[in-house]
C-alpha cells in the first residue's frame, strides 16, 4: 500500500469543511460535501474508474472485475460529512511521525491534550504516525479516514490489475451524522451482495450489531389562561412535562447509567410553554422487542401524569428510526465470515464488536443490503481531541484488497 499517498489524501480531504448542518433543509446539508464529492469523482476518473456524483451529492463508482468468471459484486462505503458537534472549519492537521508515547498537546489550544490515560490504545501505537487537529476543530477522521482508505484501495487496485477481484462498487454518502445518510440512496443502485462501511474505530474490528432505535415525540397539551384569572382553570403544560419526566427512570435505563448491551430511554430535547410542551425522547436497545417495552413505560408515565393533572392531555407518538444490523446480516451469511477470512490472510484476527448507536450500515442492512462496519483508524470521533493512526488506515486498505480477493474466490 502507498502509505505516503494515503496520508496525503487524508490531509487533502480533512481540509474541506463538510460539517453536517442539522437545521438545513437542502440535501446535502452543507456545500462542502458537494465539493469533496466532486474532488473524489475527479480523482477516481483520473484513475480510469467510472464515477459520478448524483444530484444529492452521493458519489457512486464501479471498478470492473479482473476475472472472467462471474463473482458477486461487493461495495465499500464511507460518509463525506463530519459531526456538527465540533467545528470542522479550517482544520489544520498535525502529523506526529514516529510517536514515542506520552500525551499529545494540541498546538492551537494547549489546554487540549490527548492523554494516554483516556486513550489507552495509544500505548500500542509507538512508532506509528498519529494525526490530530490543532485542537480548535475536530479532525474529521470520522469519516474521512474511511474515504481515504477506500480511495487508496481504488488507486492500488487500478495499478495492480494482476489482483483478482470481482465487480467492486464505491459509495460515498452525505449527512450520515444527522441521520440522513441513506435518505436519498436506494440500495438497489449499489447492486452488491454485501457492502462494507469503513466507519469503525481503531483497527481490525467488525461491528456486527447496532442498536435498534425508535424516536418518541411526546406532546403535552395544557390549558392556558391569563394568570390573573387562572385559579382553578389553568393547567400548565410545563409543570405536567416536569412531572412526566420525573416519572422516567434515572438510575437505570438511561444513557448515564448503562453500557454494554443495556438499552435506554433518553429525553434529549424539550420546548414549549404553558399551552403546549413537546419532548423528544430516543428509545434504544439491541433487542428490537424491548423497544415496545420502553414505549409502554412512556405510556404509563403519561397516564400517571394525566391522572395527576386532569386538565392535561399527553400524546406519545413513537416512530422507528433504524434496526439492529444483526437482524439483516443473516440474509447474507458470507458478509462477516469473508471479512474475518480476509483479515486472517494478513495474519491478523478480527474482533467482532457491537455499536451503541447506528451506522449507515444499519439502514442499508434493513433495506436489504447487508452492511457490516469495518475499522478505519479513527479514534475519539466528534471531538477536538479526535485522532487517527496512519498505520491502521494502511491496514484497513490492505484488508479491503484482501476482502475483494476472498469474494472473487466465491463459487
Ligand atoms: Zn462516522
Amino acid at each position: 500500500m502507498n502509505r505516503q499517498r494515503l496520508l496525503e489524501r487524508f490531509l487533502r480531504y480533512v481540509k474541506i469543511d463538510t460539517t453536517a448542518r442539522e437545521d438545513a433543509e437542502q440535501y446535502p446539508s452543507s456545500p462542502g460535501q458537494l465539493e469533496l464529492g466532486r474532488l473524489l469523482v475527479e480523482e477516481l476518473q483520473a484513475l480510469g474508474i467510472e464515477a459520478r456524483q448524483d444530484r444529492y451529492g452521493i458519489v457512486l463508482a464501479t471498478i470492473p472485475p479482473t476475472i472472467d468468471r462471474p463473482a458477486p459484486a461487493i461495495a465499500f462505503c464511507a460518509h463525506l460529512d463530519t459531526s456538527p458537534e465540533t467545528s470542522g472549519e479550517g482544520v489544520k492537521p498535525q502529523v506526529v511521525e514516529d510517536y514515542s508515547g506520552g500525551d499529545l498537546v494540541l498546538p492551537g489550544d494547549p489546554g487540549r491534550v490527548i492523554r494516554t490515560a483516556e486513550n489507552p490504545e495509544l500505548d500500542g501505537l509507538h512508532g506509528c504516525t498519529i494525526i490530530t487537529s490543532d485542537g480548535t476543530t475536530l479532525l474529521g477522521a470520522d469519516d474521512k479516514a474511511g474515504v481515504a482508505v477506500i480511495m487508496e484501495t481504488a488507486a492500488w487496485l487500478s495499478q495492480h490489475p494482476e489482483i483478482r477481484h470481482g465487480p467492486l462498487r464505491i459509495c460515498f454518502t452525505c449527512d450520515e451524522e444527522i441521520g440522513r445518510g441513506v435518505d436519498k440512496l436506494d440500495p438497489e443502485r449499489i447492486a452488491a451482495a454485501a457492502c462494507y462501511t469503513l466507519d469503525g474505530q481503531g483497527g481490525d474490528t467488525i461491528d456486527v450489531e447496532t442498536f435498534s432505535a425508535d424516536l418518541a415525540v411526546v406532546t403535552v397539551a395544557g390549558v392556558n389562561i391569563h394568570p390573573s384569572i387562572a385559579k382553578g382553570r389553568m393547567t400548565n403544560a410545563l409543570r405536567v412535562a416536569a412531572d412526566f419526566l420525573d416519572r422516567l427512570p434515572r438510575d437505570r435505563l438511561s444513557p448515564e447509567t448503562t453500557d454494554g448491551r443495556e438499552g435506554f430511554l433518553h429525553p434529549y430535547e424539550i420546548g414549549g410553554g404553558v399551552a403546549e410542551v413537546k419532548l423528544r425522547i430516543i428509545l434504544r436497545d439491541f433487542d428490537t422487542g424491548r423497544l415496545a417495552e420502553l414505549a409502554e413505560l412512556l405510556q404509563r408515565a403519561a397516564a400517571a401524569s394525566m391522572a395527576e393533572f386532569p386538565g392535561a392531555k399527553i400524546r406519545v407518538d413513537v416512530r422507528p428510526q433504524y434496526r439492529n444490523m444483526s437482524e439483516g446480516l443473516g440474509r447474507e451469511p458470507r458478509a462477516v465470515p469473508y471479512a474475518q477470512r480476509a483479515l486472517e490472510r494478513l495474519g491478523r484476527t478480527a474482533k467482532l464488536t457491537i455499536v451503541r448507536g447506528g451506522t449507515d450500515g444499519s439502514r442499508l442492512t434493513e433495506l436489504g443490503l447487508p452492511t457490516p462496519n469495518l475499522a478505519n483508524g479513527q479514534h475519539t470521533p466528534h471531538s477536538p481531541l479526535e485522532w487517527a493512526c496512519l498505520e491502521e488506515m494502511v491496514q484497513a486498505a490492505e484488508w479491503l484488497v484482501s476482502l475483494a480477493e476472498v469474494w472473487a474466490e466465491d463459487q
